[in-house]
């Protein structure tokens, strides 16, 4: 594997790796310590404001290609899988991964779209510093818009309704939920109701992530000012929120912002 592109940010530093194979991944190093790093080439969930899975998979790292993502960068004090792919459908390589960054002392966070269930069950359990898992829906309709091949909402919520009440208490404050606006998509209070309808009685903490518009896709952000609104009115309702931090709000920082792109000979 070899970095073939590097751009540096205010916050962020943002790598393109080439794979022996002549497949391109990006992994993101945050605020200067954490690296985000990828577990597939493309994502079969095609979430359709999100360039990684626009072109739908192409196949799953193996855990050489995930570790040389880590050594191929100084400084790093943590590791999060929340970059191209879903770590949960390569879960036994990403399983490994997180066995050799903790045996290293590193921090390891991922984000999940909640599927194979199983999975999602599992990785509950495991050891980690945090596991958030995207929502960006409060109806099963928008969810099966925003989040096309994750599980329904009726099903992820009762695998948490389930699983969280046999966790200890620090690792259920380390599960986090997280709700991405997309103008037009998720953002009518009527979702934003339903989503919070469904996630008080979980007691977890929620992400109010806003959205960086990416070319692979003609999605806006919520602006600004609607943005703040909805922040305040899930709070009002009783959620822990937080908004975007500024590292995350750089162009290269948010949810969807890195591109897989496969070998010519895998194109579609
Ligand atoms: S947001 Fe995550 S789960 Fe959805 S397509 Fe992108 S990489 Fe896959």
């Amino acid at each position: 594997m070899e970095i073939v592109g590097e751009e540096v940010g205010e916050w962020n530093r943002r790598f393109v790796l080439r794979l022996a194979d002549g497949a391109l991944i990006e992994s993101v190093l945050y605020r200067g310590d954490t690296l985000c790093v990828s577990s597939q080439v493309g994502c079969a969930v095609r979430c359709p404001f999100c360039a990684s899975g626009a072109n739908g998979l192409g196949r799953s790292l193996r855990l050489e290609e995930m570790i040389a993502q880590v050594e191929a960068v100084d400084a790093v004090r943590g590791v999060t899988l929340s970059g191209i792919g879903e770590p949960l459908h390569n879960a036994e390589v990403c399983a490994q991964f997180f066995d050799w960054a903790r045996a290293r002392g590193l921090r390891v966070t991922l984000t999940t779209s909640g599927g194979p269930l199983p999975r999602l069950r599992e990785w509950m359990a495991r050891p980690h510093h945090g596991l958030t898992i995207s929502i960006h829906a409060g109806t099963e309709d928008t969810r099966a818009r925003a989040v096309p091949h994750g599980p329904d909402l009726g099903s992820l919520f009762a695998v948490l309704a389930e699983e969280l009440p046999r966790l200890t208490r620090t690792r259920r404050k380390r599960t986090a939920l997280a709700y991405l606006l997309v103008a037009g998509l998720n953002d009518s209070d009527h979702e934003l109701d339903a989503f919070v309808a469904r996630a008080l009685p979980l007691g977890l903490f929620v992400h109010l992530y806003g959205y960086n518009e990416v070319e692979t896709n003609a999605l806006r952000a919520v602006p600004r000012a609607r943005y703040e609104a909805i922040y305040a009115r899930m709070a009002a309702a009783g959620l822990t929120v937080r908004m975007s931090a500024r590292a995350r709000l750089e162009a290269n920082g948010g949810c969807g912002t890195l591109v897989a792109l496969r070998t010519p000979a895998r194109a579609r």
